[in-house]
Order: structure tokens, then C-alpha cells, then sequence
């Protein structure tokens, strides 16, 4: 089993997406194991996007990802990162993301993507760390 570190990112929760993207987490098979609704810190926010850091896009969207509560949650299951990604679909909602993906079917924006989800094992890891200390 694996874990990985999913957001609900602000679009989300303020479009009142929240229910339809945990629909889908469960409904994939995929367990819940921590869940929680809150405003993230710029701390958090710059930790969380470090990579980015330098990238044209990088102030807006630390802005954006701090403009107004998120979903922060540990989702667990049988190959989670991957299985996570397959129902949020690629990162561009229109150029990536195919019909049937949360980003497919709700979002039209590459920064409005709706949600997150960790890349690899050592980032699930350093993102859990980061969201839900002592996870
Ligand atoms: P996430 O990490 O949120 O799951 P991702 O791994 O699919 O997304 P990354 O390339 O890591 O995509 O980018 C992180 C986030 O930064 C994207 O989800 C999106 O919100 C934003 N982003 C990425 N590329 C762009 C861009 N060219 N313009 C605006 N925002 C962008």
C-alpha cells in the first residue's frame, strides 16, 4: 500500500467541488486516512511548491493556493500516487486531462486545476511531512 498527499486546491472548495472529488477518491477504492479543511499558510504554500520557485507562474500561484481554504487530505490504497493522478487527470484541464477526470470534467485552467496530488513517493512523503507533521 502507499500514501500520497492529495489538495483540494481553493477553486475547488469555493465552486463546491469538495463532495464530488471525495465521491470520486472513495468510489475509486482508495482510503482516507487524514482530512482536513484550512487556509494555507504562505510557508506551507512555498514549501509545498519549492520546485517552482524562479518559474513564471510561481508568485501567482502561491497566491491563488493561499486565497482561500483548501482540502488538505492523506489518501491511501494499492499504488495511490498513480491511481490518484489517473482520476484527477493531467495537470492542463483542456490539453491533458481527458473526459472522466476531475480536470477533464470540471476545470479549464492550468493554475484552476481544482486539485494536487503528489508526483512520486519521495515527494508524497516530504508533502505529507509538510501538511500533517508527526503523519
Ligand atoms: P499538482 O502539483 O498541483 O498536482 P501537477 O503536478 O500536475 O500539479 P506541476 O507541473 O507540478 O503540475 O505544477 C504545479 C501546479 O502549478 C499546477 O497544478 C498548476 O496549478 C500550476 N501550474 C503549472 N504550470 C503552470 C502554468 N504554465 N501556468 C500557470 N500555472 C501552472
Amino acid at each position: 500500500t502507499e500514501r500520497t498527499l492529495v489538495l483540494i486546491k481553493p477553486d475547488g472548495v469555493s465552486r463546491g467541488l469538495i463532495g464530488e472529488i471525495i465521491r470520486r477518491i472513495e468510489r475509486k477504492g482508495l482510503a482516507l486516512v487524514a482530512l482536513d479543511l484550512r487556509n494555507a499558510t504562505r510557508e506551507v504554500a512555498a514549501g509545498h511548491y519549492a520546485e517552482h520557485e524562479g518559474k513564471p507562474f510561481y508568485g501567482d500561484l502561491l497566491d491563488f493556493i493561499t486565497s482561500g481554504p483548501v482540502v488538505a487530505a492523506i489518501v491511501e490504497g494499492p499504488r495511490a500516487i498513480a491511481a490518484w493522478r489517473q482520476i484527477a487527470g493531467g495537470t492542463d484541464p483542456v490539453e491533458k486531462a481527458t473526459p472522466g477526470t476531475i480536470r477533464g470534467d470540471f476545470a479549464l485552467e492550468t493554475q484552476n486545476n481544482l486539485v494536487h496530488g503528489s508526483d512520486s513517493p519521495e515527494s508524497a512523503a516530504r508533502e505529507i511531512a509538510l501538511w500533517f507533521p508527526g503523519r
